[in-house]
């Protein structure tokens, strides 16, 4: 069994795997022991990766690009592994897709797929890079797909990338994408991006979801840590020090209270 082979079971099998000849390292089979499998990152000590998101409106935009090129400077500078785009927070898919919507100057090529081919020949290991929640295409394309803050606007509206909510159907678009790019090409990992929700949802399918699993509506009023956490530059340093200045000290003073009433000291 090769590995695109061994690639494509994963896919298609999911929890299956524990039914492969993995489970007996001593079989006849050449698949690679999970132990093997993991090993090579701990040997792999110079990655690359080009952190680009290119859009299609001008037939220049990667129309030119040169696989072998790219892939044999990266080789020749030393690195052992790259983390390769198969699309970007455009979303536009670099790979030959039946499920995205492919880069307009790919033109029949497979950008993400000659990649891979040069990275197996000149022996760099390949990795798959893949965006979710920045997803500019799908954001324009599926209005109901899109976070939706507590007033219905999507926060995004007004930056350069749309986001979209992994509670919606495009968790769904995610899954068959990571199905088909592991399916179909040789790869010896995957990494993904922006694993999170960068604001508060209140989308239908969020609080879809809220009602179902809390029987509850979305809570109106977004706690302080929400911002904290995912908005660093857009808080206000007055705001921060109002919290210090004026709500500390009486939590403080509370939590001191409820220490003394239980008997600890304080
Ligand atoms: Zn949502």
């Amino acid at each position: 069994m090769d590995r695109r082979t061994f690639n494509k079971m994963l896919a298609l099998g999911g929890m299956e795997v524990g039914s492969l000849s993995l489970a007996n390292p001593a079989a006849a089979s050449p698949v690679p022991s999970p132990a093997e499998l993991s090993k090579w990152p701990s040997q792999t000590y110079r990655r690359f990766s080009i952190d680009v998101h290119v859009p299609d409106w001008d037939p220049q935009l990667l129309g030119g690009f040169d696989a072998a090129a790219y892939v044999g400077n990266i080789a020749r500078a030393g690195f052992q592994s790259m983390v390769q785009y198969t699309n970007s927070h455009v979303g536009l898919c670099l790979w030959r897709t039946q499920v995205g919507h492919m880069h307009a100057n790919m033109k029949g090529r497979d950008f993400f797929g000659e990649v891979v081919e040069e990275c197996r020949r000149r022996g760099v290991r390949p990795l798959a890079y893949f965006s979710v929640v920045f997803d500019n295409w799908n954001f324009e394309h599926h209005p109901d797909w899109r976070i939706l803050s507590a007033d219905g606007n999507n926060p995004r509206l007004a930056s350069r990338y749309g986001v979209v909510c992994p509670n919606s159907p495009y968790r769904d678009y995610v899954l068959a994408c990571v199905r088909e790019i592991v399916g179909n090409y040789d790869l010896d990992g995957m990494f993904f991006d922006m694993t999170f929700w960068p604001e508060v949802c209140y989308c239908p399918h969020c609080a879809e979801r809220f009602w179902r699993e809390q029987n509850a509506e979305l809570p109106r009023i977004v706690a302080f840590r929400n911002r904290i956490i995912h908005g660093y530059d857009s808080v206000d340093d007055a705001t921060v020090w109002g919290v210090i200045e004026k709500h500390l000290p009486p939590l403080v003073g509370q939590a001191e209270n409820l220490l003394k009433a239980s008997g600890e000291v304080v």
